[in-house]
């Protein structure tokens, strides 16, 4: 992860924020190169899930009434409970602090909690089930604090009782700053397609089952930001609530969760660090609930939701705005609440998680016949933020004038980058490090037949085509 980070900071994909000022927790910045990845991330997810027939897009704002969140669950239950260690005041989410304790450690509290079941010998796999099926009781969860020990000091028993603690910012709007006037900064999209359920349906005349799609900022006051974009307090998400009819939420359920995997595995994943968590404890509204994990280094962690949400959330505002959000079906004549399955991905974890995939370090070729370590990024072309450099192999001989000019054709099209400056394999290297996918170099037969070398990053093979199928090269490598 380390190695990840710094080369996120040293080659312009992600900055901590307001660095200058000692940071601030939880927030992070993109960079030149980070900002690339990001949009192309975006536009990719919007592409897949837009050029079709059956979704919309919308984008609310970010303020939205109150009451929304009233309705949505999120000022009652938008909670995680929390503790503090007596001892050295750090503070913890419950449900991340059993979790991440190590292996042995778990193996002591299931013995301490309960002598003659855990008496003998134990498997591994068989102490991570039973302390994770005890992890969800709520009466057993205080007991398990109190014999675990902080992460920072090591202290045991020294936890106070778990709180409550509300994730949401608050803000309020207009000059006075008092209770009448809160507004919360969301804290998931999903709400902002909900509320306009309606108008987006009679606007683009939809019928069931449909899709709404958003992409936007959300803002969580976690409780322990870490591990880099993984959990942070203002992030990015993609969500898409797809309407269908009641009783056929089962069918459409298990199709975005087979669409949504694959998304990820088309975009350069790799199947084998990709899994399925189901979850057990389910909000008492949703019929089913998957999460896509992805194995980060720091152990697999959930990128994105799919989550079978019944009628909950429109009949919820139907309630609460005193407003009808019904479906009036036009061939049946009935009028009834459609029910919605979500898909919603983070795009800054999906940014991290394809960081992380891409990134590798392996031995590479060097011009003199010798053998050297490149670190490579190993992005799908449609998601490396440079598509292709153009290396005039010297700065002279009308190489360079050439080389400029191929990359002003290129640009109306693509971001694509120019340099001269170094050994030719020197660049190739700068631009493996940031994962663009092909290097054009223009050399002394360019001068005769107007031809150049194509460098492919990841196979490092290269060979010769026309400067002027160097377009279509590039529009067919992408696939757009
Ligand atoms: P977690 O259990 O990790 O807090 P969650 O189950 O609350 O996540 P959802 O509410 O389902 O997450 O949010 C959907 C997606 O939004 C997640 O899969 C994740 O990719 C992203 N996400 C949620 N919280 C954060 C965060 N604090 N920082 C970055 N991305 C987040």
């Amino acid at each position: 992860m380390d190695k990840i980070v710094s080369l996120a900071k040293r080659r312009g994909f992600v900055f901590q924020s307001s660095e200058i000022y000692g940071g601030l927790n939880g927030c992070w910045d993109y960079g030149p190169m980070g900002v690339e990845l990001l949009n192309n991330l975006k536009q990719a997810w919007w592409r897949s899930m837009t050029l079709r027939d059956d979704i919309e897009g919308v984008d609310a704002s970010i303020l939205m009434h109150p009451r929304v969140w009233e309705a949505s669950g999120h000022v009652a239950n938008f909670t995680d409970p929390m503790v503090d260690c007596k001892q050295c005041k750090s503070r913890y989410r419950v449900d991340v602090l059993l979790e991440e304790l190590s292996l042995k450690k778990k193996k002591e509290i299931l013995r301490e909690l309960e002598p003659t079941t855990f008496a003998g010998q134990l498997q591994d796999q068989k102490v991570l089930d039973e302390f994770e099926a005890r992890a969800l009781l709520d009466d057993i969860v205080p007991k398990m604090i109190q014999l675990a020990s902080c992460p920072n000091c090591g202290s045991k028993g020294t936890f106070t009782e778990a709180r409550q603690f509300n994730l949401m910012f608050k803000t309020s709007m207009g000059p006075v700053e008092d209770t009448n006037n809160v507004v919360y900064l969301r804290p998931e999209t999903a709400q902002g397609i909900f509320v306009n359920f309606l108008n987006i349906q009679s606007a683009s005349r939809q019928k069931l089952p449909f899709g709404v799609a958003q992409i936007g900022k959300a803002f969580r006051n976690e409780i322990n930001t870490k591990n880099f974009l993984f959990r942070t307090r203002e992030f990015e998400q993609m969500e898409m609530q797809y309407f269908v009819k009641p009783g056929e939420e089962d069918k459409w359920f298990e199709y975005w969760r087979a669409e949504r995997l694959k998304w990820f595995v088309e975009l350069g994943m790799k199947p084998g660090k990709l899994q399925w968590h189901k979850h057990e404890k389910l909000a008492h509204y949703a019929k089913a609930a998957f999460d896509i994990e992805f194995q980060f280094p720091f152990g697999w962690g959930e990128i994105e939701g799919i989550h079978s949400r019944t009628d909950f959330d429109l009949s919820r505002h139907e309630e609460y705005s005193g407003k009808s959000m019904k479906y009036f079906d036009d061939q049946t004549k009935e009028k009834f609440t459609p029910f919605v399955i979500e898909t919603s991905a983070g795009a800054s974890r999906s940014f991290m998680a394809f960081l992380v995939a891409a990134y590798d370090e392996e031995s590479a070729p060097t011009a003199e016949g010798g053998e050297e370590m490149r670190t490579v990024l190993h992005f799908h072309p449609r998601l490396a933020p440079i598509k292709a450099a153009i290396l005039p192999l010297v700065n002279r001989d009308g190489m360079d004038e050439i080389a400029h000019t191929m990359t002003a054709d290129l640009q109306k099209y693509f971001r694509v980058f120019y340099d001269d400056s170094g050994a030719v394999g020197r660049r190739y290297r700068r631009q493996d490090e940031i994962g663009t996918p092909f290097c054009f170099t223009i050399d002394s037969q360019t001068l005769h037949d107007q031809s150049v070398t194509v460098r492919e990053r990841d196979s490092m093979n290269q060979e010769r085509i026309a400067i002027s199928a160097a377009r279509n090269y590039l529009m067919d490598k992408l696939g757009s």
